[in-house]
C-alpha cells in the first residue's frame, strides 16, 4: 500500500529560492540574494545557476551549470522544504529556463525576476538564445520583472520610450515591472513600477556619490523576500527600495572596483 504523501511542516522562517549565478567578490549574485533575504528575515535556499569569474570592475567569464543538476536539486527540495517564493538571477542557458518554469507552474507562488543580461563593467552575460527563451518562456510565468533602464532597452529594442517597453512586457504575460534608474543619468535615481491596468507609479532617491555592484541583485532579493512574507506588491517595493538604500549609502569597498551593498 502506498503511504500518503507527509505535508510540508510549517517552516520556522519563510523560504525564499533563489536561483542565480555565483559571484566571487560577495556583491552580486546568489551571495546577494542570500544576506538580502536573511536581512529581511527570510531563508534563501541557493540553487547556483552559473559560475562566474569576475572582480569588484567586471566580469569576465560565466560558466552555465547543467541544467539537469539544477532539476535534481530543485527536485530535492520541491520534496522537502515549502517554498513561499522565488527569485530569479542571472542565467546560464536556455535549458534552465524549462526547468525553472515547470517549478514555477507547480508552486504558484511569487516569483520575481531580475533579467541580468549586462554587468555593470560592461561585459555580456546572456547569449541571444538564452534572451529568447526568457522573453517567450519564463516572463509569462513572473510576477515581478525589475529590469534596469538599459535592460528594459535591451528587451523590447523597438519601443519608442520606457513607459511603452513596459508596457509590451506587461502584455506578453509578466505582471508588474520596477524599472530602476540607478544607471541613468540624472541628480537623483528614479525608479517606475508598471502594473496592468494600473497607471504607473514613480519613486525618486538622493542619487548617493559611489557606483556599486550587485545594487539590482540586492533590490531584487529584498523585495522577493518581502513578497515570501506575504506584503502586498506596493509595500514590499517601497520597503525594498528603501532598505536597499540603506544598503548603498552603508556600501563597502572589498577591491579597487565599485563599492558593495552592507546588507546586514
Ligand atoms: N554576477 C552575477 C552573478 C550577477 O547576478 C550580476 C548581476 O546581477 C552581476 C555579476 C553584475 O552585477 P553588476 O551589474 O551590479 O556589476
Amino acid at each position: 500500500m502506498r503511504s500518503s504523501p507527509v505535508p510540508h511542516p510549517t517552516p520556522s522562517r519563510a523560504n525564499l529560492l533563489c536561483l542565480s549565478g555565483h559571484d566571487p567578490t560577495g556583491g552580486a549574485g546568489i551571495q546577494a540574494d542570500q544576506e538580502a533575504a536573511a536581512a529581511q528575515g527570510v531563508h534563501a535556499l541557493t540553487v547556483v545557476t552559473a559560475l562566474t569569474v569576475q572582480d569588484s570592475r567586471n566580469v569576465h567569464r560565466v560558466v552555465a551549470v547543467d541544467a539537469a543538476l539544477i532539476a535534481e536539486q530543485l527536485a530535492a527540495l520541491e520534496a522537502d522544504c515549502r517554498i513561499a517564493g522565488i527569485k530569479i538571477g542571472l542565467l546560464g542557458d536556455a535549458a534552465q529556463i524549462a526547468v525553472i518554469v515547470a517549478l514555477i507552474q507547480r508552486l504558484k507562488v511569487p516569483v520575481v525576476l531580475d533579467p541580468v543580461l549586462r554587468a555593470g563593467g560592461g561585459s555580456d552575460l546572456v547569449s541571444s538564445p538564452l534572451q529568447v527563451a526568457l522573453l517567450e518562456q519564463l516572463l509569462p510565468a513572473v510576477t515581478l520583472l525589475t529590469p534596469n533602464a538599459a535592460e528594459l532597452r535591451r528587451l523590447v529594442p523597438e519601443a519608442a520610450d520606457p513607459a511603452s517597453a513596459a508596457r509590451e512586457l506587461l502584455d506578453r504575460g509578466c505582471a508588474n515591472l520596477l524599472v530602476t534608474g540607478g544607471d541613468e543619468p540624472g541628480e537623483s535615481v528614479v525608479n517606475r513600477w508598471f502594473a496592468r491596468d494600473a497607471q504607473a507609479v514613480r519613486y525618486e532617491w538622493p542619487r548617493l556619490p559611489e557606483t556599486f555592484h550587485g545594487a539590482g541583485c540586492t533590490l531584487a532579493s529584498a523585495i522577493a523576500a518581502r513578497l515570501a512574507l506575504g506584503e502586498p506588491m506596493a509595500l514590499a517595493i517601497e520597503q525594498g527600495q528603501r532598505w536597499t538604500q540603506t544598503a548603498l549609502a552603508r556600501a563597502v569597498a572589498v577591491g579597487q572596483g565599485r563599492r558593495i551593498p552592507l546588507r546586514r
